[in-house]
């Protein structure tokens, strides 16, 4: 298999759909060989068709699942933490539970992950950690995103936190901060809102390019993240949202 990713292993949550799904086939297309994780093992199953690719089932929330899964498979080479949860709301609107999950989901579960394959990845002196963070974070704040946003800002610190620690033991650690991406999870939020093409309207008007982004957008930064193109780069927080923040 030739690739920008050619003789790496990869591991990825969440993968059955969305951005997850898009790094999968990306990264195997480029070489590497992929296990494929999700809670929905149905919704896994069309990826077992793809060359390189592997599947298992895991709930990132699960600690045990965790440690079993680590315990049986080799630390990879590049690991990429893309499970998370969308809450919408304010302070006011965050109960105790919904707070919970969100940092159960969203920052507990990549601590888990990272804890679980890091010490293989020092073993051989070697390993890519990609976390999924997103620009409503300390990049900025976006409405009715309280506990999203803080656990994405979490994310960026955890991920800074690795980078900084292993920088000297050929850990890279870079978290993807992207805009409003076209996947199922987001159309399942306009629905939610009651007018669907209101809702759409809104997302895709705070992104100055007038459109949403694509999860094979994201899933090109997934494998130059992974690649060794940037072996030179760690602690980022790479925003890729359509000028949202920038323009
Ligand atoms: P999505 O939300 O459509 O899909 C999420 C996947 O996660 C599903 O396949 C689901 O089965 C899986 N999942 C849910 N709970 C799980 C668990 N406990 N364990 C393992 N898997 C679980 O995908 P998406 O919208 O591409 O989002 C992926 C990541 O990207 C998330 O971390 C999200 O916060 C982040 N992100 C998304 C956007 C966006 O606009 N879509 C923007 C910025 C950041």
């Amino acid at each position: 298999m030739t690739g920008r990713l050619a003789g790496l292993t990869a591991v990825v949550t969440a993968s059955a759909q969305g951005i997850g799904r898009a790094s999968v086939l990306a990264m195997a297309r480029e070489g590497a060989k992929v296990m494929a994780t999700d809670i929905d093992a149905d919704k896994l199953e069309p990826l077992s068709a793809v060359e390189g690719v592997t599947l298992r089932q895991l709930d990132v929330l699960d600690a045990q699942a965790i440690a079993e899964f680590a315990a049986q498979v080799p630390a990879p080479d590049i690991l990429f933490n893309c499970a998370g949860y969308v809450h919408n709301g304010t302070v006011l609107a965050c109960d105790e539970a919904a707070f919970d999950f969100s940092i159960g989901l969203n920052v507990r579960a990549m601590y888990r992950m990272i804890r679980a394959f890091l010490p293989g990845m020092l073993d051989r002196s070697g390993g890519s950690i990609i976390n999924m963070a997103s620009v409503a974070s300390s990049v900025i704040g976006a409405p009715n995103r309280f506990i999203y946003g803080t656990t994405k800002a979490a994310v960026i610190g955890l991920t800074k936190s690795v980078a900084v620690d292993y920088v000297t033991k050929g850990i890279r650690a870079n978290a993807i901060c992207p805009g409003t991406v076209d996947s199922p999870s987001l159309h399942e939020r306009m629905r939610a809102q009651g007018d669907y093409e209101t809702a759409r309207a809104a997302f895709i008007s705070r992104q100055p390019m007038g459109r949403l982004g694509t999860p094979e957008e994201v899933a090109e930064l997934v494998v130059y993240l992974a690649s060794p193109e940037t072996a030179f780069m760690t602690g980022n927080a790479i925003v890729l949202d359509g000028g949202w923040t920038n323009a």
